[in-house]
């Protein structure tokens, strides 16, 4: 059993523009993070997630949810207090959306979505608002969720969100990830990690990724008439390479809409099971013009030798070796070794899991050829990711904010 809550708190300046006129960008970002900072250091459990733009983010542990909501309320007293200190020419206004649960791997994202749908309300609130997933059903019964899929399919309760993938030399947004949601009626947000295993056990993730495939379809036709024809990424399960009857519908739909510019993101782990029909099918769906990439590359047990009988295009690093990349040791070297492999065989290079300036600096010195990750967008509602593409300026000040990286010997040193 586990003790007290984990709480993941978003705190906006919801003046921004105005504040940013009177103090300028510099020093409007300067201040946030004194204010992040003082945060940071009021107390050992809280933790500095990030300060960006018009966002502090900080996690922090509380016993109970009585003791969460005094400590929000006194962080904003903090922002206030510590602002009143500094004797600003103008005042930042904050809210606060934040979620907390009893904590548990796997726990943070889910957290940080939670955090944020609070935060879009705490404007009607109050300036705080708080989304308890303690008390929502964290035993997401399989066998439940498993009856519920195909009423949830039917009745509009999935959706997709999309994360960027960046170019890193361009600085360009090369294409986007479908990545899938479940509206539940009683249960909120529930997570692709929650279902997807059990769709597939109970034989549902083909029909799920259908969907998806149809979904995908009409959001990059959309895409493309606005004027962005990128490619559009879905997730395939590896499993689903052995059911001929998938692979023929999927490609009799792709074959309907030859315009479509799509990817595949197929896990590794689950192709080596039956390698032999999986390459037949993967092929197949390459004739068809589909990019393939390999997802969560290292999370398994790929062989070299495997790999190069793939028609893949592209090579994604799993994020377990990119979120560490700058505080370990054996990581960058496993990256870099990664990025040279890919790179033999004629394949890009995306690493996901990119968190900090410092994670994609390094990345760039060593080749990697697309970053995805929190740092660069979250997974976003498509009408946000449109949004995105049309102010692309914003990218460029995340991609040129990087710190320097030297080589030394085996080892990386920040310049
Ligand atoms: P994935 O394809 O490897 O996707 C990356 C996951 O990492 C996503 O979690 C994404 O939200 C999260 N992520 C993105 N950037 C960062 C970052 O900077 N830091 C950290 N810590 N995490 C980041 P999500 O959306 O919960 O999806 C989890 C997995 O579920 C996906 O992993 C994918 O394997 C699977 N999945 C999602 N949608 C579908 C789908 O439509 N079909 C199938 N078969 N699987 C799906
Ligand atoms: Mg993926
Ligand atoms: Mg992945």
């Amino acid at each position: 059993m586990s003790h007290g809550l984990n709480v993941s708190a978003l705190c906006r300046v919801t003046n921004f523009e105005t504040v940013r006129r009177i103090l300028g960008k510099a020093g409007l970002q300067s201040v946030l993070g004194t204010i992040a900072d003082r945060i940071a250091a009021d107390a050992d459990d809280v933790e500095l997630a990030g300060a960006s733009r018009d966002l502090i983010e900080v996690m922090l542990r509380a016993p109970d949810a009585d003791a969460a909501a005094v400590r929000l309320k006194t962080m904003l007293g903090e922002m206030q207090a510590c602002q009143r200190a500094l004797g600003l020419a103008a005042r930042l206004d904050f809210e606060i959306g934040a979620a907390w649960s009893p904590g548990g791997e796997g726990d943070g994202l889910r957290l940080l979505e939670a955090a944020e749908a609070a935060l879009a309300r705490a404007g009607n609130q109050g300036g705080l608002s708080v989304i308890d997933l303690s008390v929502a059903d964290r035993s997401v019964d399989r066998l439940t969720l498993i009856a519920e899929l195909p009423r949830a399919i039917a009745a509009g309760e999935m959706f997709l969100h999309y994360q960027p993938k960046i170019n890193v030399r361009q600085q360009k947004v090369a294409s986007a990830e479908a990545l899938i949601r479940w509206q539940h009626p009683d249960r909120g947000l529930v997570l692709p990690g929650d279902f997807i295993a059990a769709a597939e056990e109970s034989g549902q993730i083909a029909d799920l990724t259908l969907w998806t495939l149809r979904r995908v379809i009409a959001d990059q036709r959309a895409l493309a008439a606005s004027g962005y024809d990128l490619p559009l990424f879905l997730n395939i399960s590896g499993m689903l390479l052995a059911d001929t009857a998938f692979i023929e519908e999927s490609c009799a739909i792709i074959t309907a809409h030859p315009q479509a510019k799509l990817g595949f993101e197929i896990t590794e782990t689950a192709v080596i099971r039956d390698p032999e029909s999986a390459i037949r099918h993967l092929q197949q769906f390459a004739d068809h013009g589909v990019v393939l990439a390999i997802d969560d590359y290292g999370a398994g047990l790929s062989s070299l030798a495997y790999l190069k009988q793939l028609p893949a295009k592209e090579l994604k690093i799993d994020k377990m070796f990119v979120t560490q990349l700058t505080s370990s040791h054996r990581d960058p070297l496993i990256v870099r070794s990664t990025i040279d492999l890919a790179h033999a065989l004629e394949m890009e290079v995306t690493a996901e899991g990119v968190e900090t300036p410092a994670a994609l600096a390094l990345l760039s010195v060593m080749g990697c050829d697309l970053v995805q990750g929190y740092l660069i967008s979250r997974p976003v509602p498509f009408a946000a990711l449109c949004a995105y593409l049309g102010e692309q300026e914003q990218l460029a000040e995340t991609m040129s904010s990087r710190p320097v990286f030297l080589r030394s010997g085996s080892s990386w040193t920040r310049a």
